[in-house]
């Protein structure tokens, strides 16, 4: 049976790696992103040229109405929606708390907790099976800073994060019985972009060393882990908050 997945912020990093790994596992992907619409091309390139379907939506997770549009897009042009990988998150420069702007943090929580919210309200809608939906899958990707907390340097990121867990954890008992699993990925250090929008482009190398591993994690090592909480083989893993991060 065809079906869909949306992945918020698809176009780069981790939700790329979700994103081409979705389209493997036969789902088709509705790429969202925020301002690179060539990166989210990209991704949708490699899938058509596999033979997967894909569209792009650009639609700002800061924005009720561009999440609406998106959902509505997704309902239009792809297979019914079975699940939703909330996955744009932003991080900002490394700062003490005194340094934190009510513009950072307004931008911060926006981005990372109520667009996810209004997000997973909207897929609720669809696959809900107490409203004709046939159940699916949300997986939110939250980071181990929500229980690091990660002091001096990004407390409102971590704090926006443990929010994530907790509402993962909330709306999986929620919605258990209408067919929905939610669970939380939360990465460790992974190498993507993020960290140069952080303006720090070597964090991963100077962290590390604090990685029980010591080494710092692939995208695809977060998108396996997506994968197998939107598959029949976690069947009975829900509210569930899983870390992967070389054991940090
Ligand atoms: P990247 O910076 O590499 O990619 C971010 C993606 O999110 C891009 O596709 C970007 O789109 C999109 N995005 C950013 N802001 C918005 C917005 N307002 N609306 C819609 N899309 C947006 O990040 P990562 O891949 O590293 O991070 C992905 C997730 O993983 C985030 O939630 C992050 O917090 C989390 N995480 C990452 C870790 C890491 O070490 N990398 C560690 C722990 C958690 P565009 O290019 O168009 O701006």
């Amino acid at each position: 049976m065809e079906r869909s997945v949306i992945v918020t912020g698809g176009s780069r990093g981790i939700g790329r790696a979700i994103s081409l790994g979705a389209a493997k596992a036969g789902y088709q992907v509705c790429v969202n992103y925020a301002h690179n619409a060539a990166a989210a091309g990209d991704v949708v390139s490699e899938i058509e040229a596999t033979g997967g379907k894909a569209i792009t939506v650009q639609a700002d997770m800061t924005k009720e109405a561009d999440i609406l549009r998106m959902f509505e897009t997704t309902d239009r042009e792809l297979a019914p929606l079975a699940a939703l990988v909330n996955n744009a998150g932003i991080v900002d420069t490394a700062s003490k708390v005194e340094g934190m702007s009510l513009n950072r943090l307004e931008r911060m929580f926006t981005t990372n907790i109520t667009g996810p919210f209004l997000c997973a309200r909207e897929a609720v809608k669809r696959l809900s099976t107490a409203h004709g939906g046939k159940g699916g899958g949300i997986v939110n990707i939250s980071s181990v800073a929500a229980k690091l907390g990660s002091p001096g340097e990004y407390v409102d990121y971590a704090a926006s994060k443990a929010a994530i867990d907790t509402m993962t954890i909330g709306l999986a008992k929620e919605v258990a019985a209408e067919g929905i699993r939610v669970n939380a990925v939360r990465p460790g250090v992974i190498y993507t972009d993020i960290h140069a929008s952080g303006g720090e482009p070597g964090r991963v190398d100077r962290v590390k060393s604090m990685v029980p591993m010591q080494r710092g994690g692939e995208a695809g090592e977060i998108a396996d882990t997506v994968l197998w909480l939107l598959s029949d083989k976690s069947s009975y893993v829900t509210g569930s908050l899983i870390d992967v991060s070389g054991g940090r």
